[in-house]
């Protein structure tokens, strides 16, 4: 059964078919569950059909201002509610921004992530993160902006700036979600979601494992994501950090092949997504990400910090594409700079950087 089930998946999707998004729960279940191997074959030979298997994706994340967030994720270093002794600042000056994302591009990265801990912006906060979205785009990259929630008529804004993606996570499945945040709902996502969609910029959205929901939330969450009217562009999925201090400081950590599991699972159900591996990479061996890789993970975060955690370092992640024989994806279109992309190379690790 399993294996007539991995050719079913596979042999949904033709080179020039159009993604799904009426997958049933039963049948994300059933992918889940197949035995390992008919799983990550399935996954690879839809991912060979839509993406280079040998090339990565990298973007790279700053946190224009850090802590101080009023909403409570209870994974999250950055709520004003628990005491990790994280350093916050304020919105970050123009032109520290500017050289910070001359910096990531002279490292490869394509995409330029900029992070703010917000419950949303107002819209005195946008002027300046504009700028910010401009000034990136001028350096040839793409524009990638997190800001929390977003009202009426700032998602257009920011697409009026240029802004390719907008980040705004599910996090986990709608059932799992008041155990992790009661100060904003599952709906006040999905309707931030809405609006960047409506305004015609790029969806990136995804979560974490690993918040102590179950395999059933897992199943769930995916689900969600592979059942929105458009599947998001891109999905990072992180694993769990727990940072002392906030509540789910003791998690234990989620089981690395059930981590490849939902990486393959995802691959399946959103096959022209890009899939990014974020918080959490420090603590995955070479071949784990190797196999993420093959499963159909094809976007990653260099830096050695992200929003607030650590990430492994860019000499790291060269070293680990050399051993798999995995290029950086070179940008659609650069308007500036060069039309290829270098290989990650190490340089100093940005400022303090945050997730939102
Ligand atoms: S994840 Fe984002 S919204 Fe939640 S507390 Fe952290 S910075 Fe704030």
């Amino acid at each position: 059964m399993s294996s007539a089930l991995q050719e079913k998946s596979v042999n949904e999707y033709p080179a020039a078919g159009q993604p799904r998004s009426d997958w049933t729960l039963e049948e994300v279940k059933a992918l889940f569950e197949q035995p390992f191997n008919d799983l990550l074959n399935a996954a690879h030979q839809i991912h060979r059909r839509h993406y280079d298997p040998n090339e990565v994706q990298v973007s790279t994340l700053l946190s224009i201002k850090t802590g101080r967030c009023p909403e409570d994720c209870a994974y999250c270093p950055q709520s004003i509610r628990y005491d990790t002794g994280l350093a916050d600042h304020p919105l970050m000056p123009l032109e520290e921004v500017r050289v910070a994302a001359e910096r990531a591009r002279a490292q490869g990265a394509t995409r330029f992530c900029m992070g703010a801990s917000l419950r949303g912006p107002k819209d005195r906060d946008l002027e300046p993160i504009v700028e910010m979205i401009k000034t990136v785009k001028d350096l040839g990259m793409e524009a990638c902006v997190t800001l929390g929630m977003l009202r009426e008529g700032q998602a257009e804004a920011l697409a009026e700036a240029g802004l390719d993606y907008y980040n705004h996570n599910l996090d986990t499945s709608e059932a799992h979600y008041p155990s992790i945040i009661t100060t904003r709902t599952y709906a006040d996502r999905l309707e931030t979601l809405q609006r960047v969609r409506d305004a015609g910029v790029k969806v990136c959205c995804g979560g974490i494992l690993g918040l102590g929901e179950t395999h059933q939330d897992r199943i769930e969450f995916l689900h969600t994501l592979a059942t929105l009217p458009a599947h998001p562009e891109s999905v990072p999925i992180n694993r769990l950090v727990p940072i002392p201090g906030t509540p789910l400081q003791d998690e234990a950590a989620l089981d690395t092949l059930e981590f490849v599991r939902a990486i393959a699972v995802a691959r399946i159900i959103m096959p022209k997504t890009e899939l990014r591996l974020s918080a959490g990479r420090t603590d995955f061996s070479d071949e784990m990400q190797a196999l993420c890789f093959f499963a159909g993970a094809n976007s990653i975060f260099y830096g050695d910090k992200l929003l607030t955690t650590d990430n492994p370092g860019a000499n790291e992640d060269a070293a680990l594409f050399e051993r798999l024989g995995l290029s950086v994806r070179a940008a659609a279109a650069r308007t500036a700079g060069t039309t290829e992309a270098p290989p990650p190379t190490r340089t100093e690790a940005p400022a303090d950087a945050p997730v939102s």
